[in-house]
């Protein structure tokens, strides 16, 4: 398993990036250059914030991170910094005379959103504005035109910053800048700066997770290196010029951050999540430390060495602040150990012993497996014929596994197309962020056709009344045509051809694919096999005759699971995979001509929490159906039917795996709970995890049995589990 490593180098910079601050407001080498000193705090030192903002966007504004949970937590996160920041510099305001200005409530109020209450903190309202409102643009325009939007606000931003000399002949927009200036001191802000910076963070969170970043160190680093050049230049032509207002925000500094984010990723390997904590603490408390070290030299006489030499000054602070964060954010830890209870992670699940779980893992939850589900395309793409798709079905929630956690995942990995029973299915999935072809596998009522346009979610023409209302409302639609060879289900019959002719040149409904389902995909039985060959015959010819018409064939495809396994000869534009992806047979009974090594991805587990010991000749449960022939040890378990734990599996017809060893349920399953005879384990914990789908130790326990013993198939099983399990993703 290749478990993804975290990013060293993006941590590592942090630190440097936090010093470069410091440096902005210490001005080392002034004593020595004025020249080099600009170029370090006012050129260099720029990259400091802008890749704070930057690294934020990595984590929160992914195409894929369609958790609206993500914002507000990091919107709320950044919020109790902002505060305990603005208390922790309270000290300074006072010494400053903060409280004594005009007009403080307006002022006031303005600092708090734009420019910090002390001059350094207008990187944290920043951060939020800026997080909120790339957040939106994302979320409504998509990433590409969200960047366009980012940098159009970039560039407003540059002439009120580094490019205001540019403008300063013209009254007019002079004026339309003292008035932004009225509501924020710069331009560099949350609204001007800090958009364009979340925006290229989430960019390259999604070419890692498309997988379209290669680890290549050299080429970025070196680029980053001349954009950066490039941006020297232009800063020290702007102050040659004089045209510089401030000195923020350079057009190279764009393409420099992007480059450097680039080559930083490249660095992987052990997280260090103490570096974020003390990049954070130096830059929060370094304006206290310079007033800190400005004391201690009048206090011991240094003055002339601590503060009047720029560059000691600078290293003062920056030690002072260091050894500060050091033992702050360590003596926090400590803390925390301490003081707070320590929750079991929830998929540690070898870890719970006596534990209960945590959030999504207190009582019965559906674990997936990423790594099976990524490994199963693999497999399944391997065995499909050169030219032919993968289309993902993940209607009824991804068959119980949950649709966002399936679809995404896959859609990450270049699965393309997807297969989902109803519109609405489609809609989720758009909004979760899916890109490509959504296929409405069921009927849809045409009096939706605006939104099937709007949600660009392909339609399945299910019979030719069907096709003409869809095609009348007018909506620029994209259709599969459905045709029934033998199931007669869904589909225009095999032998119209002139109406599915006609479909093919309706009006405004586009007719993209055309497909047919085949019934008894699943049976190796000789009839069976006769009937899905027949069916495969009619599809065929039916193109035959469509083309001997003058029509192009669109994609076409007729596999579902059962489908590529049996018949994985047959040579078509995508393969519709349901229950194959997800790793499980529909009954363990069956048998396929292709055997391919699919994992399956889901677990179905809960917790005991509750352990009674009853007499030989008692019994458990409604209807008293389990007597006690011994005395014996029953544990509660919290899953039931209204989880999708089948009603008919009791009567002891199920078992479960507990520390490792399978033990029967015992009496009637009830809504909400069942009862599991343990007498034969040893010890049995409180917290202990019972695994009814999945592998604890060494035994495992198929889905496709359970279905078996329940009398149905592991899709019916699957799709019913209730809404009330959480899904929880193993990466
Ligand atoms: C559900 C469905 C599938 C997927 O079936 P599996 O057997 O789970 O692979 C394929 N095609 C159609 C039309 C479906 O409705």
């Amino acid at each position: 398993m290749n478990k993804s490593k975290a990013y060293t180098g993006i941590d590592v910079f942090r630190l440097i990036a936090a010093f470069l601050v410091v440096a902005i407001h210490t001005s080392p080498f002034t004593t020595y250059s004025e020249t080099g000193d600009f170029i370090l705090t006012r050129i260099a030192a720029r990259v400091a914030v802008p890749f704070f903002l930057m690294t934020s966007g990595f984590f929160l504004i992914s195409r894929y991170a369609c958790d609206n949970g993500r914002l507000v937590r990091f919107l709320k996160k950044m919020t109790i910094i902002y505060g305990i920041s603005i208390v922790v510099c309270l000290p300074l305001n006072l010494y400053n005379g903060y409280f004594g200005m005009e007009h403080f409530l307006p002022n006031l109020i303005k600092d708090l959103v734009f420019d910090g209450t002390l001059y350094h903190l207008w990187y944290l309202p920043a951060s939020i504005l800026g997080g909120a409102i790339a957040w939106m643009l994302v979320r409504k325009l998509g990433m590409g035109k969200a960047f366009v939007a980012a940098v159009i606000l970039y560039c407003v931003g540059l002439f009120g910053d580094s490019y205001y000399g540019v403008i300063e002949g013209n009254t007019f927009l002079c004026q339309a800048y003292d008035c932004l200036f009225e509501v924020s001191d710069y331009t560099r802000n949350g609204i001007f700066l800090a958009p364009v910076f979340f925006v290229m963070g989430g960019m390259l969170a999604d070419r890692k997770a498309e997988r379209k970043h290669r680890g290549n160190f050299g080429p970025w680093a070196a680029a980053s290196f001349v954009f950066f050049l490039l941006m020297l230049g232009e800063a020290m032509l702007l102050h040659h010029f004089d045209l510089q207002r401030h000195d923020s925000m350079y057009i190279f500094l764009l393409p420099c951050m992007y480059c450097l984010f680039q080559a930083l990723l490249f660095f992987r390997g052990s997280r260090i999540v103490q570096l974020r904590s003390i990049s954070l603490v130096v830059y929060i408390v370094h304006p206290i430390m310079i007033v800190g070290v400005r004391l201690a030299a009048r206090v011991l006489g240094m003055w002339e060495l601590l503060v009047e030499n720029s560059l000691i000054h600078y290293l003062a602070v920056a030690i002072l602040s260091a050894v500060f964060s050091v033992v702050f954010v360590w003596a926090a830890a400590l803390c925390r150990k301490k003081v707070l209870p320590r929750f079991v992670p929830s998929l540690r699940v070898d870890e719970s012993m006596a534990a209960f779980g945590s959030g999504n893992t207190d009582r019965s939850w559906i674990e997936v497996d990423l790594e099976h589900l990524r490994n199963n395309v693999k497999v399944l793409k391997r065995a499909m014929p050169e030219g032919c798709e993968l289309m993902a079905v993940v209607k009824a929630e991804g068959y119980g596994h949950g649709a966002y956690e399936m679809a995404a995942c896959v859609n990450r990995i270049g699965v393309r197309a997807f297969g989902v029973a109803t519109i609405d299915e489609g809609i989720a999935l758009r909004k979760y962020g899916i890109v490509g072809e959504i296929l409405i596998l069921g009927y849809v009522n045409p009096a939706r056709a605006k939104e099937l346009s709007r949600y660009r979610l392909t339609a399945t023409l299910i019979s030719y009344e069907h096709a003409m209302l869809l095609d009348r409302q007018g909506y620029r639609i994209k259709a599969h045509l459905k045709v029934d060879t033998g199931m007669h289900r869904l589909g225009f019959g095999a032998d119209e051809t002139e109406r599915i002719a006609e479909a093919f040149s309706l009006k405004h409904v586009k007719v993209e694919g055309i497909y047919t389902h085949l019934c008894v995909a699943d049976s190796l039985e000789e009839s069976d096999i006769a009937f899905s060959k027949q069916q495969i015959d009619r599809f065929y010819k039916l193109l035959g005759r469509l083309e001997e018409r003058g029509i192009t064939i669109p994609k076409t495809h007729m596999q579902s699971s059962y489908g590529l396994w049996n018949y994985p000869e047959l040579s078509c534009d995508y393969v519709r995979a349901g229950i194959a992806l997800y790793g499980a047979l529909s009954s363990a009974k069956d048998s396929t001509k292709l055997e391919l090594d699919l994992q399956p991805v889901l677990s179905l587990k809960s917790r005991v929490v509750l352990l009674r010991e009853i007499k030989m000749g008692e019994s458990v449960g409604y209807g008293r159906t389990f007597v006690a022939d011994r005395d014996s040890r029953i544990a509660i378990v919290p899953i039931g039917y209204g989880d999708g734990f089948p009603r008919n599996l009791s009567g002891g017809k199920s078992s479960v795996l507990i520390r490792g060893q399978r033990v029967p349920v015992v009496g009637r399953i009830c809504m909400d709970q069942l009862a599991v005879d343990v007498t034969d384990i040893g010890e049995v914990q409180l917290g202990d995890v019972a695994t009814f789908i999945g592998e604890d130790g060494e035994e495992q326990i198929l889905a496709a049995e359970v279905a078996d013993d329940a009398e149905s198939i592991t899709n019916e099983l699957m799709s019913r589990m209730g809404r009330r399990l959480k899904v929880v993703a193993r990466p």
